[in-house]
Order: C-alpha cells, then sequence, then structure tokens
C-alpha cells in the first residue's frame, strides 16, 4: 500500500523542469489567436465590420445576411491560425466551461467537400444541454436550451479549435449560465451610471464596469496528487496531519519562484498572450506551493471570459509540466487558503475611472457620489453580496482568520473617513455660498488625487477601497467571478438609479442647484451607510459582536448565506432591473443548494472510503506489529506485561481507541448521509452542513491522529509535507 506513496516521490522527486524558451516580444504574441479589432479588419468587409462594431459599442441587431458575411471572415482567420473546429463556448451553472467541437468540414449536394461556417451556426447552436444545472427550470419535455453569440467578447483560436463565446439559455428564455444575468446586469449598470456622470459631463455615453482579478492557485506534482484520492476526487485534502513546518516562516511569499513552477507560468503566460489574457504579475503566495496571477484589468465581461479562459488553460498547461493545479479555497488544512480578489471600478467612454479621485473639485464631488453611492449599495445588499460568493469551498475560508470574514463590510481608510465625516456637517436644504467655498477648497478639494499609496491596507477587510478601485476579497478561488460581478453591478446600478430619482426631485421640486442637491442626498447616504464602514480589525471576535449589534448579518456557512439570495429584496432587485425573474432566481437557489448538498456527499464519500479501506487497514497492520512485539517481549521477560511492555501497550490502545472512533464515525456519517437524501434540495443542503459535515471533521481528526502514532514506512497517503515541499 504505501508503495504508491514511495512511487509516486520517487517520480516527483525525479522529475525534470521542462524549460520553456521565450523567444520574440510578449507584445507581438499579444491576442494572435484572437479575433479582434485588427483582424476584423482584415478579414471583414467593411460592412460587416461597421455592423458589428455597433454590436459591440451599442448593442445593436445584427442581420443575418452580415452575419454571415462575418462568420465567413471568421472562419477564414480561423483556419489561417489552424483551426479545424469550431465551438460554442459557454459557462454553464456547473463551475466550468463547456464545448462541443464541430469541424467547419461539410459535405455539398454534389458530393464535394468545403470548409463552411454558416450564420447559423455562428449565431445560435443546440447544445445537448439536458445534463446542465437548470434547477428544475426546463421539464424534461422541453430539456433543450440553446448557446447564443456573445459578440462583445470576441471569438479566439485555442488548440485547434475555434471557440465563440455564447450564452446559454432555455427555449422558454430563462438564462441557464453565468453570462447571461452578468451582461444583463452590466447593461444596468452602464445606463444608471452613466446618466449621473453626465451630472458632471455630457460627453458621456457609455460607462464599463472594470474587473481585474487575481487568481491564486496551489501546483502540486501530478503524482502526489495521483496518489491522493481525496485531491483527485474532491480537489482538497480531507485528512493529512500538519506538518512540522508549515507557512510559519514566510518563507515562501514573494520568495524566488521554485524553476518548475517558473517555467510552467512562462509556458502559461505565453498561451495566455496568444489568447488575448493580459496577465501581468506572478508570484509567490504566503503557503508553501501557492501561487498568485494577475491580469492587467479590463471591462468585466471580457475579465469574466478570460478568467474561465485561464482556469482551463492553467489546467492544460500544468498537465504538460506534470503538475496539477488546485483552485480550491482550503487544499490543505492549517495552511492558508486561495482566493480571487476581484478589483472593481467604473469607467467612462472618455476615459475617466469614475472611481479615481481628481485635480479639481468637480471631478472630486464626481468620484464622491460614486464612492459614496457604492457604499450605499453595498451596505443595503450585504446580504446578497455574501450570498454572490459562498460555496462549499469558500466556507473553509471565510471567518477562519486568514480570509476576510464571512461579515461583509466596507474599509476606505481614514483619510476618505475623515472627508466622509465632512460631508456629514453639510447643511439641510441649500448651502451658503461660504459653505460651497469652505467644501470645495478643503473637504472636496483636498482629497489627493494620488490616494493609491496613502491607503492603509487593510487585509482584513472583504471589501476595501484601494485607492481608485474596490477590491472585492471575499471571492473564492474556484468561483466564477460573473457571480459577483453579477451581483456586485446590479446593486450599485439599483443604487444609482434611486439616486438620480432623489437629486433629480430636489432639483426640479425644490429648486436646488445640482451641486447642493447632490451633497444634500450625498450627506444622507453617508449617515445611512454607516453601519457597513469598518476600519478594525475584520478577525477579531470584537468585530463579530460590534456587527451583531449592527444587524448586519454573518452567515457561517452557504446554506444560511444564500438564503438572502431568494429574500424578497433580492427578487425584486434582480426583477427591477430585469436581470433575473424569481424563477431564474429560484432556480439559482435550488442549484446552488443542491451543489453544496453534492460536495459535501463526495467529501463524505471520499472520506468514508480512505478512512476504511486505507487508514484503518494501515493502523491494524501496525497494531499486529505492536502486538508481536509485546508477545515478544513477555516472552524474553517472562511477566505477563513488565516495564518494557508498558509503551507499546499504552500505544496499541491509542490506536485501538483511533480505530474504533474511526469506524463509529464513518457509520455515523453515511447514516447521516441517508437521512439528508431523503430531503428536499435545500433541507439536504441544511443538513450535509449540520450533520454529515461534522463527521468528516471528526472522522478527519482521528485519522490524524493516526498518521502521527503509526509507523512511517507503512502509511499509505503521501503526507502534508510531501505534498507542500516537493518542488
Ligand atoms: P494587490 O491587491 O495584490 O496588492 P493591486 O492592489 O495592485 O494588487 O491590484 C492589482 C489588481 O487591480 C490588478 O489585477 C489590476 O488589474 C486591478 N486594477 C487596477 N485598476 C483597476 C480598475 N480601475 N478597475 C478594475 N481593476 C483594476
Ligand atoms: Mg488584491
Amino acid at each position: 500500500m504505501a508503495q504508491i506513496r514511495f512511487n509516486a516521490l520517487q517520480t516527483a522527486l525525479q522529475r525534470d523542469t521542462i524549460k520553456v524558451e521565450e523567444t520574440g516580444r510578449r507584445s507581438e504574441l499579444f491576442a494572435k489567436h484572437v479575433f479582434n479589432d485588427s483582424a476584423m479588419r482584415q478579414y471583414l468587409t467593411s460592412d460587416a465590420y461597421q455592423t458589428i462594431l455597433a454590436a459591440i459599442e451599442k448593442g445593436d441587431k445584427i442581420d443575418r445576411q452580415t452575419a454571415g458575411h462575418i462568420a465567413a471572415g471568421m472562419k477564414e482567420w480561423a483556419i489561417s491560425k489552424g483551426a479545424t473546429h469550431y465551438t460554442h463556448w459557454f459557462q454553464p451553472l456547473t463551475g466550468s466551461t463547456a464545448e462541443k467541437h464541430d469541424a467547419f468540414f461539410e459535405t455539398q449536394a454534389d458530393g464535394s467537400v468545403i470548409e463552411k461556417l454558416g450564420a447559423s451556426q455562428l449565431v445560435q447552436q443546440e447544445p445537448d444541454a439536458s445534463s446542465f444545472p437548470h434547477g428544475g427550470i426546463r421539464n424534461t419535455f422541453e430539456a433543450r436550451g440553446y448557446t447564443a453569440w456573445d459578440p462583445t467578447s470576441p471569438a479566439f483560436v485555442y488548440g485547434t479549435t475555434l471557440c465563440v463565446p455564447t450564452v446559454f439559455v432555455s427555449y422558454t428564455g430563462e438564462a441557464l449560465d453565468y453570462k447571461t444575468p452578468l451582461l444583463r446586469a452590466l447593461q444596468a449598470v452602464d445606463a444608471a451610471a452613466t446618466s449621473v456622470a453626465r451630472y458632471f459631463d455630457k460627453n458621456v455615453s457609455k460607462v464599463n464596469a472594470t474587473l481585474g482579478w487575481e487568481q491564486e492557485y496551489f501546483l502540486i506534482d501530478a503524482a502526489l496528487a495521483a496518489s491522493r484520492p481525496d485531491i483527485m476526487l474532491a480537489g482538497r485534502t480531507l485528512l493529512g496531519h500538519a506538518s512540522a513546518k508549515g507557512q510559519q516562516l514566510d518563507d515562501h511569499y514573494f520568495g524566488s519562484i521554485p524553476s518548475r513552477a517558473l517555467n510552467f507560468m512562462r509556458d502559461l503566460e505565453r498561451e495566455c498572450m496568444l489568447l488575448g489574457v493580459p496577465v501581468k504579475t506572478r508570484h509567490n503566495e504566503v503557503a508553501p506551493n501557492q501561487f498568485e496571477l494577475a491580469p492587467i484589468f479590463e471591462e468585466a465581461n471580457l475579465a469574466v471570459d478570460h478568467n474561465s479562459l485561464l482556469m482551463d488553460v492553467m489546467d492544460k498547461v500544468a498537465k504538460r509540466h506534470h503538475f496539477k493545479v488546485l483552485f480550491h479555497e482550503k487544499p490543505f488544512a492549517g495552511i492558508n487558503g486561495s482566493g480571487k480578489h476581484n478589483n472593481w471600478s467604473l469607467q467612462t467612454n472618455t476615459g475617466v475611472n469614475l472611481l479615481s479621485p481628481g485635480s479639481t473639485p468637480m471631478k472630486n464631488l464626481q468620484f464622491l457620489t460614486f464612492f459614496i453611492n457604492t457604499i450605499k449599495a453595498v451596505n443595503t445588499h450585504e446580504a446578497l453580496l455574501r450570498a454572490s460568493i459562498a460555496s462549499a469551498g469558500n466556507d473553509h475560508r471565510l471567518g477562519a482568520n486568514e480570509a476576510p470574514p464571512a461579515i461583509i463590510s466596507v474599509f476606505i481608510g481614514s483619510q476618505l473617513t475623515a472627508v466622509l465625516d465632512e460631508l456629514e456637517k453639510v447643511t439641510s436644504g441649500k448651502l451658503s455660498p461660504q459653505e460651497k467655498t469652505e467644501l470645495k477648497l478643503n473637504v472636496v478639494g483636498k482629497i489627493p488625487e494620488i490616494l493609491l499609496d496613502n491607503t492603509d491596507r487593510n487585509r482584513t477587510s472583504p471589501f476595501a477601497f484601494t485607492g481608485n478601485k474596490f477590491e472585492f476579497r471575499a471571492v473564492g478561488s474556484s468561483a466564477n467571478c460573473a457571480n459577483s460581478m453579477t451581483v456586485l453591478n446590479a446593486i450599485v446600478a439599483k443604487q444609482l438609479q434611486d439616486f438620480k430619482l432623489e437629486v433629480d426631485a430636489l432639483i426640479d421640486q425644490k429648486g436646488m442647484k445640482k451641486d447642493d442637491a447632490i451633497f444634500n442626498v450625498l450627506r444622507e447616504y453617508i449617515k445611512d451607510a454607516k453601519r457597513i464602514r469598518f476600519e478594525g480589525d475584520g478577525y477579531g471576535e470584537a468585530w463579530e459582536k460590534e456587527a451583531k449589534k449592527r444587524k448586519l448579518s454573518n452567515a457561517k456557512n452557504t446554506p444560511e448565506a444564500l438564503k438572502a439570495k431568494i429574500s424578497a429584496s433580492s427578487v425584486a432587485l434582480f426583477e427591477s432591473l430585469g436581470i433575473l425573474s424569481k424563477t431564474e432566481v429560484e432556480a439559482r437557489y435550488e442549484i446552488e443548494m443542491e451543489e453544496y448538498a453534492l460536495r459535501i456527499q463526495i467529501e463524505a464519500r471520499v472520506l468514508g472510503d480512505i478512512a476504511r479501506n486505507h487508514v484503518v487497514p494501515t493502523a491494524i497492520r501496525y497494531q499486529n506489529v505492536l502486538l508481536e512485539n509485546i508477545s515478544g517481549l513477555k516472552a524474553v521477560y517472562g511477566k505477563t506485561t513488565n516495564e518494557y511492555t508498558e509503551e507499546p501497550l499504552r500505544l496499541l490502545e491509542q490506536i485501538s481507541g483511533y480505530i474504533r472512533e474511526i469506524n463509529q464515525g464513518v457509520a455515523a456519517m453515511i447514516e447521516a448521509r441517508k437521512q439528508a437524501n431523503v430531503l428536499s434540495a435545500s433541507e439536504r443542503a441544511m443538513a450535509y452542513c449540520e450533520t454529515v459535515l461534522p463527521h468528516i471533521q471528526s472522522v478527519r481528526k482521528n485519522c490524524d491522529k493516526l498518521e502521527l502514532l503509526v509507523d512511517d514506512q507503512l502509511w499509505p497517503l503521501t503526507k502534508y509535507r510531501e505534498l507542500l515541499f516537493t518542488n
């Protein structure tokens, strides 16, 4: 048994690094495999090019004939890049990407063959979709959905396949993927932010949400990973005693990147360059074998696609380098988990970052408007925002003193706190000329243009302002960013709509000047949203108590957190913005609850197997070694027990005790599962959380105790020190 472990170790230790030569400049590689503006200019007729441009920029429709021209051009371009197949590329609610490849190859009536991509194949396809999660939306008789082209995210060639980004919807029009509601939320925030931005600049006609994600991950040697059924099946270790050396020395963070990992990264970055994913930063993270990769930010829809694509590409490139990438939020107990910070802002078509303080009081009033509205939005919908990042994996991070807590709060730093405190004192109604001058010169006018270096970085905050953007830090590393981005953009859109109505009412009905009206509304918002602002230590117990007083939600697990998704206020929000209907919201809730239960179910099954088939038999073998040892000692020293048998007897007793506990624990875990399985989806998720999960924890604890007692030569599972320190 232990042979598997030793073979894996030997393989891992003997690995050669796979060198990757860097030839040419990265800027020359960039987006070579993307059907971007320059490729479109080259391969499309000018009419087709203008049509697709209008579709991207203004959401205009593309007629069938033009779609045919675009498809033909796209196909020619793809073939020039070596593509033989095409696929509609989409993001179903399974959490990964889906594709079904078809060859360009087609036979003609006269028997000749050609390469073809027609309008209908570009625009719409029907994947056999009945096995994607749909949360009861589709009955079996209409168990079909279709994918529809999203021209705002450019097609790309990966390997020998032309990938066309698409949305995935049911025949009755309900969204079955992550992208559809995201696109709707982005439209909503565009419309709302544009109308508010026009208070300050009439030239603004479009506002894009921007997203820059930071992806954390672990790299484990493929042989070592394969020797662990838990890593292979559940994506994380379900047992394993802490290594004597973990991350306590902090010697991995920003340390030099091990050469095998570096070569993997080079290879990955090269692929990313070709695919137009603008990766820029790479470094070691806190935990051993943990790394981070971040791109330059992009328009949010594209950034979400790029993150999904990246996770796919990482898997594939890792295989070439004999690594397994772990995206799980908590692959190792006692070692830092992984997150995916979502840096978010709003940018106008005139090139202005609306969350960046400017050089004049007017620009700063614009900044404060968007800044305060975002804080107010988070305050109103904190529970929904928490729900947007809920998953079985992320439950291990949130509130576990290493990642942001499960309580949503906003950190803005001392300088901006001072500014908001001043603004709160603005008198009600029309402002006197003195007050205006004072505000403009000494409050709004004093916000330094470059706050970036001044924002003290509070790493314990889940939602922090970092100089010219908000950073949503509680997102899980395995998540599709679309979930959190849909909610964030939706709540900000709604908030900006309300703001516009209130300001306009003061102008129209109370005859206030625009500035006065804005100051008045913002002052009230600052007061209303005070409870969400927190500058202290988010990990402390004191904050939990304080948050409770402030009536902030503190959902400790996914089933509890997800309830906020179907609350009356959340449904009203999604419906009023046309992002999701009540049916769609409820379907998503059901899918996520089901997914949660399934994840815990898999973990319970895998752990049960490992405990019974690997751990207990190994412990019994060692028990027998001890028994033999004890009888030998008795034979030599001629007594039933003697001073030499004391230790092995005590060890025997400990081991026997743990074996018993494990066997009982596994039996109880199976029973708890049986009882949970007959419940409805949402009750089942709750039951898995409350009755199955505790058994997983206790079985693990007892297995880990045995790992410390049993002869290392017999232990079948690759140990933490081997998984974390072999590279
Ligand atoms: P860290 O959080 O690791 O200290 P930074 O704060 O420098 O790193 O975050 C960098 C991330 O923020 C990058 O992914 C970058 O693309 C993103 N970012 C920078 N400006 C914006 C913006 N205006 N909108 C969205 N993301 C942004
Ligand atoms: Mg960050």
